[in-house]
């Protein structure tokens, strides 16, 4: 059960691509928005702010109290830097900056959610059931735990396997798939779960919708420029992921344990390693496994 959900994590973020991609390639978003809905949207959005920024920060300063604090500082710093340098490439390649990019997001966000709410993150609405409320509870108190403010995340079960994603604001569940013979949430499924959220804490569906938005715009089609585009992207949705490892094996040393075996077990067992839109298995084993020795290191300096 654990492995058809980890093998739906894998295509979560992939899920949210493709929705993006399909949604935009198929039907062009300006052909589908009326001017005077495009008036009403602008109105509605006009004060845009990433829903989870102060979650977020509850997030960031609950790490800093773990005894491994220097640990999650080195790696908060890494991942701040790398994201920038990886926003500056895509603003040089589109020729935009920060506050272009917030304009469009203010502009489009209503749009946005319509959008998600409509395609939910590929899960059709007829496989959206009402969750048990003793698991939906389960998971919001874990989550509560680890000072992740959920108010604002809907939890959503679907009844569709192999089926976990996250939206800006639904995390989409298997419930079926998350807990054990004993009804309960397993450490792997914990640390799933945090991985999920960071994805919602980081705007990152938002993010990758909005600059595919944003790149139509400028390729027009071209497919010299489109193939960079795509290559550039390629490595955003990697360090995405690879934020939402760390962040999420931050929290404690067995999330990053269980995630690291898991993907060694990946690797040496299924002979599964190569992926195009998270780093490859052996790759996440690596991180992780490092990880979780650093933890441990500064905890018995501490
Ligand atoms: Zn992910």
């Amino acid at each position: 059960m654990v492995t058809n959900f980890r093998n739906s994590l894998i295509t979560c973020l992939f899920s949210v691509s493709a929705l993006g991609f399909a949604f935009l390639t198929g039907v062009s978003v300006y052909k589908l928005v009326s001017p005077a809905k495009v008036n009403q949207v602008q109105q509605e959005v006009a004060a845009y702010q990433a829903p989870h920024a102060k979650s977020a920060v509850q997030f960031y300063t609950y790490l800093e109290q773990k005894p491994w604090a220097p640990v999650v500082q080195k790696y908060m710093n890494e991942q701040k830097q790398k994201e920038q340098e990886l926003f500056d490439e895509v603003f040089a390649m589109l020729g935009i900056n920060q506050a272009t990019l917030n304009e469009y997001k203010k502009a489009y966000y209503s749009y946005y959610l319509e959008g998600q709410d409509r395609q939910r993150c590929d899960v059709s609405k007829r496989a959206v059931k009402k969750m048990c409320n003793v698991q939906q509870d389960d998971i919001k108190n874990f989550l509560g735990d680890c000072s992740v403010n959920i108010d604002a995340m809907n939890i959503v079960s679907t009844k569709e396997m192999g089926i976990a994603c996250a939206t800006q604001s639904n995390l989409y569940i298997d419930e079926a798939g998350i807990v054990n013979k004993n009804n309960e949430l397993t450490e792997q499924v914990k640390a799933d779960l945090l991985h999920e959220v960071q994805h919602m804490l980081h705007d990152d569906s938002f993010n990758i919708w909005i600059l595919r938005v944003i790149f139509k715009e400028w390729a027009q089609d071209n497919q010299e420029k489109t193939k960079l585009f795509t290559a550039l992207m390629s490595r955003f949705d990697k360090f995405r992921e690879n934020r939402a490892d760390i962040l999420a094996g931050l929290v404690d040393p067995i999330y990053a344990r269980v995630s690291a075996d898991y993907y060694k077990n990946d690797v040496e067992v299924n002979g599964q390693d190569i992926s195009d839109t998270h780093p490859n298995n052996s790759e996440r084993f690596a991180y992780l496994d490092q990880l979780h020795k650093e933890m441990l290191g500064a905890t018995k300096v501490a």
